[in-house]
């Protein structure tokens, strides 16, 4: 069949197979092109399937020789429908990885739950241990596996309530948007989906199971970003469950150092992927951001990021560099002074005359159609294709 790309309210359902191929093959050439760097033997990436996580599988794989298990929540194609974005990545991955004898499986499902879990330690048991943990997972909805109760987690201010104006990155117009404040419920609710509390559950189980090697790391991903939109990240409800994730990660630091190991909040920077074009407001940001740093030379997508949390961070030598806080700042481009004053004035003065001389947004929207496979370049979209 031929695949459009079906979009309905900023989120797309459907995927094509053969861009998406094309793009992670993209990703792969570029990790290639950088050359080997130090990393682990062999890691587990919960959520490496999309964005963040995918990159840094590719980076562990391809960068660094290691051996990957991947957990995701991803569907292949049913009937007329295509598979997930993230099912293709995999399959395609897997594929490519096979052929050039890297050792690689994927357990689909819900990371959250307890079956998968079991399911990945029979696999490590199996497989070996390991000695890298990315923890990439970007959901709405989780169950807690002892209660039974299942969280769904809001992208909403905390306190007062906030209206800002953004852009809608499909048709370029302006908008405002309004966000009454999280109640505490909601507020809980978002802190057990995105919080630390899995990811704890997953370090837990993997060191009662013996399958964390000697100087293991895990990683689990960050933002903070400017004042520009913080009233609906680092101060909303998004931004408690990530404070939830760091100081998770000083817990796991402690249950890790009798192996000598450690774990690590990343602090990445803002990205086009599946989850962060629902955020309010960042979009608008993105594509002033992105103009910028193009014009001066640091633009990064995930992979950039990733080779560079990889090659300058967590193996960069004896010492992983953090800040204060203890976190790695990948961001730190992003947040240079330069960056963020010349962000903040154009955010003053664009309007819809001069949208796109001064953002990036129709790039923006190529890079969003690209994640899921469509507008690739060199892609047939009139061909048949098999989902
Ligand atoms: P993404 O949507 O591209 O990928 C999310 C991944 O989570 C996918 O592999 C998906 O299969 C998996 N997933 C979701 N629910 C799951 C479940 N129940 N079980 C198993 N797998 C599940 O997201 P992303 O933007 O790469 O986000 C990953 C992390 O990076 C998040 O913590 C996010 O906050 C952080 N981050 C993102 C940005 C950005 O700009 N996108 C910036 C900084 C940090």
């Amino acid at each position: 069949m031929v695949i459009r790309p079906m979009i309905r309210s900023n989120i797309c359902m459907n995927a094509h197979p053969v861009g998406l191929a094309r793009e992670v093959r993209k990703q792969i050439e570029y990790v290639k092109q950088r050359g080997r760097i130090p990393g682990p033997r062999r890691a587990l990436v919960i959520g490496g399937s999309a964005g963040y996580g995918l990159a840094s599988r590719i980076v562990a794989a391809w960068g660094c020789g290691a051996a990957t298990v991947n957990v995701a929540y991803e569907k292949p194609a049913s009937g007329s429908r295509t598979a997930t974005v993230g099912w293709y990545n995999t399959e395609f991955l897997e594929d490519q990885a096979r052929s050039e004898g890297f050792d690689v499986a994927t357990i689909y499902g819900d990371a959250f739950s307890d079956e998968i879990k079991d399911e990945t330690v029979a696999l490590l048991r199996k497989s070996g241990a390991v000695d890298l943990v990315v923890y990439s997972l970007a959901a709405p909805i989780r169950t807690d596996p002892k209660s039974g109760e299942t969280y769904r987690s809001v992208l909403k201010p905390v306190g007062e309530p906030f209206t800002a104006r953004t852009i809608d990155t499909m048709t370029g117009e302006f908008r405002t948007v309004s966000a009454e404040p999280a109640t505490e419920e909601e507020i809980e609710a978002t802190v057990k989906v995105m919080g630390g509390e899995d990811w704890q559950l997953w370090i837990d189980r993997l060191l009662e199971e013996n399958l964390l090697l000697p100087g293991a790391k895990s990683v689990a991903y960050s933002y903070i970003g400017p004042e520009l939109v913080k009233r609906v990240y680092r101060e909303g409800s998004i931004g408690k469950a990530k404070e939830h994730l760091e100081a998770t990660a000083k817990e796991l630091s402690r249950s890790m150092a009798a192996l000598d190991g450690a774990a690590y909040v990343s602090v990445n920077k803002a990205v086009v992927t599946r989850a962060s074009s629902v955020i309010p407001v960042v979009p608008l940001y993105g594509v002033i951001l992105f103009r910028v740093m193009k014009e001066m030379g640091l633009h990064e997508g995930t992979i950039e990021q990733a080779y560079r949390l990889f090659a300058d961070r967590l193996y960069a030598g004896d010492s992983v560099p953090v800040d204060e806080e203890g976190r790695i700042r990948i961001d730190d481009w992003e947040m240079r002074g330069d960056v963020q004053q010349r962000v903040r004035e154009l955010f003053e003065t664009v309007d819809d005359s001069n949208l796109r001389e001064l953002t990036d947004i129709d790039e923006y929207h190529r890079e969003f159609l690209r994640i899921h496979g469509f507008g690739v370049e060199g892609v047939d979209y009139d061909a048949d294709v098999t989902p």
